[in-house]
């Protein structure tokens, strides 16, 4: 398939780079990897080359995890977003326009800031939405706020105002949880603890009432939905019978009612077909996206499973480019 779009992405800026100590990363993905990861994060010319090689038309670049939301100084947060957009703006997108959109980082920090920062970058930048990797270090590296918090009423009335998407991206886990993992470190990221946080995270958002008070809200999730095609409906099934338990949120409907009207789910890191189809059994064919997670994969990988994946013609369109170019309808 040759006009394929790719939504999750990744790049990174100078700046953003001194911001964060990758050592523990290199330590546990192998230092090998994260060099080849860190230069194409930076790139333009290569990932150029990439899509044209591989079939993908448009790709939507966002800051690679952590990103902003692991500032704990929010003055600073505030800053470095607004510059890294602008920046990912002039220095990608406007470098090859038609082939490169941005997803907006956003200041989570504090919830009104990250409302207006969405509403520029996607007024005077045309970013097509935001990315947002989980939680939130508020304060130090082991406080966490999730974006169920009333903090956020700002944010998702811009996001529910704007029409555009919000990607929940991963992070790892805060340091505090991480005793599971002890001795199995390489489990901490993307291996495995990405799943767990994200898929938690976005189980939060939707028994919070979130979607009741914004029913047009739309979030995506990456490597196939984050094991929630599988898990979601014995978690419904469970609650189901906690009725009168605590802690069940304020939501008005069930779990599976919003994952099917307020989820999109994409192929990023996650290149199993019985895992596709299943995703596509709960979700339904117009709510799946094609992504790579460059350059954490590669595009060669991803299109080259993607292309030979047993979808029905129909379907390649769909999940390649369609219900891309349908979310994206007017704003890419
Ligand atoms: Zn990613």
């Amino acid at each position: 398939m040759q006009d394929k779009w790719a939504l999750e992405e990744h790049l990174s800026t100078p700046e953003n780079n001194k911001l964060w100590d990758d050592s523990g990363e290199a330590a546990r993905n192998g230092k090998r990897y994260m060099d080849y990861v860190d230069s194409h994060l930076l790139d333009v010319d290569e990932r150029i080359k990439i899509m044209d090689a591989t079939g993908v038309e448009r790709t939507i670049l966002s800051l690679t995890s952590p990103g902003i939301q692991s500032i704990t100084d929010t003055e600073l947060a505030v800053k470095v977003a607004r510059d890294t957009n602008d920046l990912v703006k002039r220095n990608f997108v406007d470098q090859r326009p038609g082939r490169l959109s941005m997803f907006a980082c956003l200041p989570t920090q504090d919830g009104a800031a990250a409302a207006a920062e969405l509403r520029r970058a996607v007024g005077e930048l045309g970013a097509v939405g935001a990315l947002i990797n989980g939680y939130t270090n508020v304060t130090d590296a082991d406080t966490a706020r999730y974006l169920d918090d009333d903090a956020y009423e700002p944010m998702w009335a811009a996001v529910a105002d704007l029409g555009v998407p919000v990607y929940l991206h991963p992070r790892e886990p805060l340091p505090v949880q991480q005793a599971i993992y002890a001795g199995y470190e390489s489990l901490v990221g993307s291996a495995w603890g990405f799943a767990h946080e994200t898929a938690t995270h976005a189980v939060r958002l939707m028994l919070s009432g979130l979607f009741d008070r914004h029913p047009g809200v739309q979030v995506i999730l990456g490597h196939l939905a984050e094991g929630l095609p599988f898990l979601l409906p014995r978690l419904e099934h469970r609650l189901d019978k906690q009725q009168d338990g605590a802690g069940l949120g304020t939501a008005r409907r069930k779990v599976s009612e919003y994952f099917s009207d307020n989820f999109y789910a994409t192929t990023s890191g996650h290149f199993h077909t019985r895992t596709l189809f299943n995703t596509i059994a709960e979700l339904g064919v117009d709510r799946v996206m094609f992504s790579a997670d460059y350059p954490y994969e590669t595009m060669e990988e991803a299109a080259g499973w993607f292309d030979s994946s047993l979808l029905s013609a129909n379907d390649a369109r769909k999940i390649g480019r369609e219900n891309a170019r349908r979310l994206f309808a007017g704003i890419a």
